[in-house]
């Protein structure tokens, strides 16, 4: 029986993601992209096309806002004394941390009057997402990477979902 794409597979993929007519992000079927499906590797719209699609499938997909990275939140900045973050220069990244531990990233997009505005919206929020895709490969996951809830494949290394701390 012919593998199918759905939950607790791992899938295997080239593609290339294309945002405002530019390529934004590119893998092929040398160094694929490897993620479980069902387990929100990927955006909603992404994983949603490719559910049910087998090896060999080659498919576009548009993903609205709504279904990949959200809505831009004009709301979604936060106001620093620029003592805090001396080092600041528009466009640069920072990462912060909030009462919890959790670490967020953001982007410097403002600085005026001593203060620094960082936006933490997602880079990709607000934006439609084209997806050129083919199904490379599909296998089930190992107990492992169900329990963790990502693949161990060629794209990720534990270090980038921070297995340590599990
Ligand atoms: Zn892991």
């Amino acid at each position: 029986m012919t593998d199918t794409i759905q939950k607790d597979k791992v899938v295997s993929l080239a593609y290339t993601l294309i945002v405002d007519g530019e390529v934004y992000e590119e893998w092929d079927a040398e160094d694929p992209f490897e993620y479980l499906h069902g387990a929100e590797n990927v955006v909603p719209g992404l994983e949603a096309a490719l559910q049910g699609r087998v090896a060999g499938d080659k498919l576009t997909v548009t993903v609205p806002p709504a279904d990949g990275y959200g809505d831009y939140d004009a709301e979604d900045f936060q106001e620093f004394e620029k003592s805090e973050l001396p080092d600041a220069e528009v466009g640069m990244p920072v990462m912060l941390e909030d009462e919890e531990g959790y670490l967020f990233e953001g982007l410097i997009s403002e600085i005026s009057g001593g203060k620094v505005k960082v936006d933490f919206n997602p880079p990709l929020a607000g934006k439609t997402l084209t997806y050129e895709v083919e199904v490379l490969a599909i296998r089930d996951a190992d107990e492992e990477e169900l329990a963790h809830g990502h693949a161990h494949g060629m794209a990720w290394s534990d270090e980038d979902w921070d297995d340590d701390e599990e």
